[in-house]
């Protein structure tokens, strides 16, 4: 999609701090962090939101999760624990309508959230 900022950053036509990628995924940290460590994990494939996943891309997800574990484990050793939010939509709190897992740590999380 042409006008989407996660796309213009796959693309490298936005600069972002990018951390680790897979063969379908990015991982960059958000340019307003909430916690210590606040990284955005997208798929490299424009997809709007949870929504639109259906059983021919779901498989991104996975490939999501895989680099969420292993930047956890093998970058930011979140051993004590960390958050993994996906907002979804207007209620959800979307604000940026390219799939995005928000990967975050080293801070103690409240329950529930705002
Ligand atoms: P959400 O509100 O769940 O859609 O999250 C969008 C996130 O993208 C927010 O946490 C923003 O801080 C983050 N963000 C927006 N623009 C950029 C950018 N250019 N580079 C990194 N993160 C960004
Ligand atoms: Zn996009």
């Amino acid at each position: 999609m042409n006008d989407c900022l996660f796309c213009k950053i796959i693309k490298k036509e936005i600069k972002a701090d990018i951390i680790k990628e897979n063969d379908h995924a990015v991982a960059f940290n958000d340019i307003n962090p909430i916690a210590p460590s606040h990284i955005l994990i997208i798929p490299k494939t424009h997809i709007e939101s949870v929504y639109h996943l259906n059983e021919n891309n779901s498989y991104l997800l996975s490939k999501m999760s895989d680099l969420a574990n292993d930047i956890s484990k093998n970058i930011i050793r979140a051993t004590n624990g960390c958050r993994w939010i996906i907002n979804t939509g207007d209620e959800g709190g979307q604000t940026v309508f390219h799939l995005h897992m928000h990967l975050v740590s080293g801070r103690k999380f409240g329950w529930p959230p705002g």
